[in-house]
């Protein structure tokens, strides 16, 4: 899933923790949860960029306006975007690197979904995401 999914799930199902270290490992168990959701993934390193200033955009948008968020949100927001760390890497080294997160390595499962509905399933999984919070955890 793209960095802004990532972050936006992790923060807002992990931030509540107030634990930063517990939200940062329940954002990072979310990461491998929502790889199993089918969905795109881009290939190219200018949506790679957008999609790394979007999620840096939120978690500014988090530090700037806390009450918004969950308590936690930019620490789960860390964890549920930091696994595709070593994406970036491997794509920036040019070399094979073997991926050691578990839906990146298919020890859990990471499922992929053409565009446009690998798009709208993250769109959605986000508004979903951020609705129970609102709704029914704030
Ligand atoms: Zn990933």
């Amino acid at each position: 899933m793209y960095c802004l999914t990532h972050t936006v799930v992790g923060g807002m199902t992990a931030g509540r923790l107030s634990n930063p270290v517990a939200a940062f490992l329940g954002g990072a168990i979310s990461h491998a949860i929502l790889d199993a959701v089918p969905h795109h993934d881009y290939k190219e390193t200018v949506w790679g960029i957008f999609d790394l200033l979007l999620a840096l955009g939120i978690l500014f948008l988090a530090r700037w306006q806390p009450e918004l968020f969950p308590p936690a949100f930019i620490w789960g927001g860390l964890g549920g975007a930091l696994p595709d760390l070593e994406w970036v890497l491997r794509h920036l080294s040019g070399k094979e690197i073997s991926p050691i997160f578990p839906s990146h390595n298919r020890l859990t499962p990471h499922n992929p979904l053409a565009w446009p509905a690998g798009f709208w399933v993250q769109v959605v999984v986000m508004i979903a995401a951020s609705g129970l919070w609102y709704f029914y955890i704030r």
